[in-house]
């Protein structure tokens, strides 16, 4: 879409017709099950923190969350973006998968929507309760806050089109950050590493060529996103070195600044909740 050839196909008597078809949401929410929110911030309301990191700029920190437990990532300093990673701390494979949340929920995600692990698991991995920037909505560029759209920065892009090697692009940090966690080798952890919930970041696509734009972030210190732990996780935070993504990423020209992560227990779940089952199909793929 980005360079459009001189050759390009002819266009059909018909392509006024056929582009006014409308469109059809392919996964209505409507049919999602609806997360008891209220029950859910009730029972955030009666937590106590029971531990914390602070992220320093261009690097990454992991935390654990116990399932029916809070955590709140909080902007401190100035404006800042992070890249979020989600597994499962049992099982390394079951981790969160944006391509499946952005199907089921938006190019951006906010209150009442959820973070969810990839197949065959296909569940809800975290809730999010409250989001201070929720008010942002959707810009007259179609930028918006919190996006499932981009994966992360990364040196092999810098790289393609650079010719860099710069070590503290979010994947990088994510990488060094779980191998130190886990006490594993960087090209071990490596493969861990997916694609992110950029916190923070608003994005968007051009609407004339479908490009991939990012803006500076109207995050402001003492703003927050805040999840509902739905199963035992292990998270991994980056504070991207494009610091509110408003210039330029992949380098240390970006003023960056620490990124907070409270983790809060609440004396007692929310009334009726469980850990989610994983995914009902039976997985014999028509096989037999
Ligand atoms: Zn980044």
């Amino acid at each position: 879409m980005t360079d459009r050839q001189p050759d390009a196909p002819a266009i059909p008597d018909d392509a006024a017709q056929r582009r006014a078809v409308p469109p059809v949401i392919c996964y209505p929410s409507g049919n999602l099950p609806r997360p008891d929110l209220a029950g859910y911030r009730a029972a955030a309301e009666r937590a106590q923190k029971s531990g914390e990191i602070l992220i320093p700029p261009r690097e990454a920190g992991c935390f654990e969350v116990p399932a029916g437990h809070v955590f709140r990532i909080t902007c401190t300093g100035g404006p800042q973006v992070g890249d979020l990673n989600l597994w499962n701390p049992h099982d390394l494979i079951e981790r969160f998968y944006s391509g499946k949340t952005r199907a089921l929920h938006g190019s951006h995600v906010s209150e009442g929507d959820r973070l969810w692990s990839g197949f065959p698991h296909l569940r809800p991995m975290a809730t999010i309760l409250r989001d201070t920037l929720g008010w942002y909505g959707i810009d007259a560029f179609g930028g918006a806050v919190h996006d499932v759209i981009g994966t992360r920065c990364d040196p092999y892009s810098g790289n393609l089109l650079a010719g860099t090697q710069y070590h503290h692009c979010c994947h990088s940090n994510l990488t060094r950050a779980l191998a130190g966690h886990l006490g594993i080798t960087p090209a071990e952890a490596e493969p861990h590493v997916h694609d992110v919930l950029n916190v923070f970041m608003c994005t968007g696509f051009t609407r004339d060529t479908g490009q991939y734009f990012m803006k500076a972030s109207p995050v402001r210190p003492g703003d927050y996103l805040e999840f509902f732990a739905e199963i035992d996780l292990l998270g991994c935070l980056s504070a991207c070195p494009g610091g509110d993504c408003g210039a330029e990423h992949s380098s240390d020209a970006a003023a960056c600044f620490p990124l907070l992560v409270e983790i809060f227990a609440p004396s007692r779940p929310p009334g009726g909740w469980q850990i989610p089952p994983r995914n009902g199909y039976d997985r014999s793929h028509g096989a037999g």
